[in-house]
């Protein structure tokens, strides 16, 4: 059932509102039985807070899609959000249209400040007591990343072992000092609802393959949850990385970017990741290589770089221990 979540008045006379689509079990009614609801586990599985981020558009659709033909299976309250930044998902804006707001670095918000304040402390309070929640982001245009959960050391004795549901690729865990708290996630975590993080693709466009794995995974973590009764399956185990063990790979030289190799590749110390070629004078301005073993687990999409910008991200490990996993 669709339903208007979180409603406010704009200055002009229209409104800024994010709409969730809610599963209950057919035994339960979604508008009469208050207490019904309150005894059952409670899924939020939200997007669009960056309004350039279209993966998890397609996952909420596959999703929406299967529930809506597998009524019978659901045992829990799923709610699904596909846009948390409404306005920026209509205007493919990363950020609150207007305020130019990164809406995912203003939580948790309040209700007596500027509006996109107000956008993140009603989407709280909506989702709120969720035992669960999965926000879905897609990197940027300039990044694709292989799909990965992105977790905080603070938090990975709780995380972990549903990140694993997942049949994703990758978990990364920061420590700290590199965890923003202003987030969706890192709110929803201190309050006691399990939040994963998942990035995956790249800007302003799907991937489907990602996508169809995604919502394969999203149904095998809530059927291990007990919000889905279907059969759990055993899907790949993720390679795990501690903080420290992430290379950052930079542009030594302005140009265009032409990878060598493919994503996800299983890298060997020295192995070429790609050229950077001027187009004016013909020439190779830096050939970039791997300086460890590992995965690569983001690569430059967008192909202008300057000096400093990223290229690649690579998870350092032996890459026969990642082999064996
Ligand atoms: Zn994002």
């Amino acid at each position: 059932m669709i339903i208007q979540s979180l409603n406010i008045e704009l200055p002009v006379s229209e409104n800024f509102r994010v709409q969730k689509n809610r599963f209950v079990p057919q035994s339960v009614s979604i508008n009469n039985d208050e207490v019904e609801l309150k005894k059952l586990k409670r899924i939020s599985i939200v997007s669009g807070t960056h309004g350039d981020e279209l993966e998890g558009q397609y996952v909420c659709y596959l999703l929406t899609n299967w529930l809506e033909n597998n009524q019978d299976k659901i045992n829990g309250i799923i709610d699904i959000y596909p846009s948390l930044n409404s306005l920026g998902i209509d205007s493919i804006t990363r950020s609150i249209p207007f305020y130019n707001v990164d809406l995912n670095r203003i939580f948790p918000g309040n209700k007596n400040d500027f509006l996109p304040s107000q956008i993140a402390d009603g989407i709280i309070e909506e989702i709120s007591g969720s035992d669960y929640a999965v926000d879905i982001h897609s990197s940027n245009i300039f990044l694709r990343e292989l799909p990965q959960v992105r977790m905080s050391a603070e938090f990975k004795d709780k995380l972990l072992p549903l990140a694993k549901k997942l049949g994703i690729d990758f978990v990364w865990i920061h420590d700290a000092i590199t965890v923003l708290e202003a987030t969706f996630a890192h709110t929803m975590n201190s309050r006691g609802t399990k939040t994963l993080v998942v990035e995956m693709g790249v800007g302003m466009r799907i991937t489907p393959e990602y996508c169809f794995s995604l919502a394969d995974g999203l149904k095998n973590m809530m059927a291990d949850i007990g919000i889905l009764n279907i059969e759990t399956k055993k899907l790949k185990e993720p390679v795990i990385s501690e903080n420290g063990e992430v290379f950052y790979l930079n542009a030594g030289a302005s140009g265009l970017f032409v990878p060598t190799t493919s994503h996800y590749e299983i890298l060997k110390k020295g192995e070429k990741i790609g050229n950077i070629v001027s187009p004016l004078s013909g020439k190779i301005e830096e050939e970039v290589f791997s300086p460890s073993d590992g995965v690569l687990f983001t690569l430059r999409e967008y192909p202008i770089v300057y000096e400093g910008s990223l290229l690649a991200r690579i998870f350092g490990k032996n890459s026969s221990e990642i082999n064996n996993k």
